[in-house]
């Protein structure tokens, strides 16, 4: 499978220099394409305000119609109706902005993340979930995921052969109460999207320099903080480890975009 790394949103938070980007893969599978999220889309550029709610003063949003994922699919030759599945990381604005571009598709999430969207508990989750997200209602598909389904040293996963080979859903919970990661085969590699569990590669490749704003923003969006440290820890391991096949990036760090897009495919 192809990979094709995107920037589907840049933004400049309060207090993060290097700004943020959108980082969603679109997969090239022999029966279609996929998205692994999909970043900010039309409608956040045409009326930014209901879709994101009060963050949207601290995210300095660049709302580029350009970047969108449906203008991205276009621009590389593609149908956007060939967009047939959607993967999801999870079920915050900056992911699921471009879900209305792509009204057809099949969106996949967990069914942690799927049941914290519907049925929200806490105070973070009712706030956190807006109702414009999905107010065009999206085709939801909840996966349940097996504990003893291992990927690497992830308990917790499925592969999604229905939509290829070589996906593999992992339930990571702590940003939120779904969170997960997704791995794809690409064949000569397998890229590990491993979402907000981190949002600088300073946090897990042991270099610092994470700006303390980043921090604080990570500490108070967290469903669950213990589970964010544990990931930390957990996801650092596994990138000292040096798996010489393992491409591992998360949504927000340019950096990692630009490393990944650097791989031959
Ligand atoms: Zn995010």
């Amino acid at each position: 499978m192809k990979i094709h790394h995107l920037n589907a949103g840049s933004m400049r938070p309060i207090g993060v220099p290097d700004g943020f980007v959108c980082h969603v893969l679109l997969i090239e599978t022999d029966t279609g394409l996929v998205l692994v999220d999909t970043g900010l889309g039309l409608r956040d550029i045409a009326d930014i305000g209901p879709r994101f709610g009060p963050s949207r003063f601290l995210m300095g949003l660049a709302l580029e119609e350009a970047e969108t994922a449906i203008r991205q699919v276009a621009a590389l030759g593609f149908d956007p109706k060939d967009v047939r599945d959607i993967i999801l990381t999870h079920f915050d604005a900056d992911h699921t902005g471009g879900l209305a571009d792509f009204p057809w598709a099949n969106v996949h999430l967990t069914s942690q993340e799927h049941d914290a969207v519907l049925h929200p508990k806490s105070q973070l989750e009712k706030s956190r979930y807006l109702a414009s997200q999905r107010d065009h209602n999206p085709i939801l598909v909840p996966h349940t995921l097996s504990p003893g389904d291992k990927w690497r040293e992830f308990s917790s996963t499925k592969e999604l052969s229905e939509i290829a080979p070589g996906i593999v859903l992992i339930h990571i919970p702590g940003h939120t109460r779904g969170h997960a990661g997704v791995a794809v085969n690409t064949g000569e590699h397998w890229v590990l999207h491993i979402g907000d569990c981190f949002y600088h590669h300073g946090q897990v490749d042991g270099s610092g320099n994470v700006p303390l704003a980043l921090r604080g923003m990570e500490q108070v969006v967290a469903a669950d903080r213990g589970q964010v440290s544990a990931n930390h820890e957990r996801l650092s391991a596994l990138w000292a480890a040096r798996q010489p096949d393992l491409v591992m990036i998360n949504t927000h760090d340019r950096q990692l975009l630009e490393r990944a897009r650097n791989i031959p495919a």
